[in-house]
């Protein structure tokens, strides 16, 4: 384990695409946000040190290291897991504490919640923390204060910004590869597009690397122009056995439900068709 204040050294041959996971468990995410009360949390089945231990060993038979962007309140209950993300030798990092869209809070509430997952997934962790997501991409025109938050918080650099149009999230106009929003320490890494008919269409995993046929996500990440790409999955995305959330809206259920039995196979493919490493390794330049 690193002692904290210390940066690991970059591999000499750096990696193609930053492999991500959002560590989160499947009650905790937008989708279910209006159905699931975080009042009930802490009563529900939890899945993801399991499912994130199965990610891990993917991970280690492909000799793949990634970050992990971890939600303090899964840290907090799950702390042998960080610690084994951190042995694993994987980037630790933060999605926040209570997984709160970015845009819907106040700049002291915000301030607040990723400071405190920093802070508690550095005591845990015993290694500096980084790095930021926001939960469900909530950096956008709405709140372009949050950058000079995460650099007062001591984070250096968030991927948190979708350049993509989406009923839920995205900035269509922003930057599609990695600046610095307001010119000063943070670094913004978006997550990867692809540029067709003079549009932004995603290219980084999620929901959509369950729904096109791996193929098509392949070609289009191999293709994709302006250096590293970058993925995100989640634990639950492997995971279909979870409980079923029956009474949240229909969209929501298509989304969060589809090809879960698939994601897997996928991943495994994934992972042997392309080059992978850590956030700070894979965007090192672009931090420094
Ligand atoms: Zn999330």
């Amino acid at each position: 384990m690193q002692p904290p204040g210390t940066t690991a050294p970059a591999p000499t041959h750096l990696a193609r695409n930053a492999m991500t996971v959002d560590v989160e468990d499947w009650f905790q995410v937008q989708a279910f946000a209006g159905t699931i009360s975080r009042d009930d949390w802490a009563g529900l089945e939890r899945r993801v040190e399991v499912n994130t231990d199965r990610i891990l060993a993917l991970f280690a038979a492909a000799g793949v290291s990634a970050t992990f962007f971890t939600l303090g309140w899964v840290a907090e209950r799950h702390p042998a897991l960080v610690r084994r993300i951190v042995a694993g030798g994987h980037e630790l990092a933060s999605h926040g504490y209570w997984h709160r869209l970015a845009h819907e809070q106040t700049p002291a509430d915000f301030a607040r919640d990723v400071g405190d997952a920093r802070k508690l997934l550095e005591d845990i962790g015993g290694v500096p923390v980084h790095g930021y997501r926001a939960p469900t991409f909530s950096i956008n025109t709405r709140n372009p204060w949050a950058f000079d938050v995460l650099a007062d918080a001591g984070y250096r650099y968030s991927s948190s910004v979708y350049p993509i149009r989406h009923d839920l999230y995205g900035m269509p106009d922003a930057p599609r590869f990695p600046y610095r929003p307001s010119g000063g320490a943070l670094v913004e890494i978006p997550m990867t597009t692809v540029r067709l008919a003079g549009r932004n269409l995603p290219c980084a995993g999620g929901g959509y690397f369950r729904l096109l046929p791996y193929a098509v996500f392949r070609a289009a990440l191999r293709h994709h122009d302006g250096g590293p790409g970058m993925f995100y999955t989640h634990p639950w995305e492997i995971d279909p056995g979870q409980p079923r959330v029956s009474n949240a809206p229909a969209l929501a259920r298509f989304r969060h439900y589809l090809n879960l039995t698939r994601t897997q196979t996928r991943l495994e493919r994934l992972l042997r068709d392309f080059a992978w490493g850590r956030v700070d390794h894979v965007f090192a330049d672009s931090i420094a």
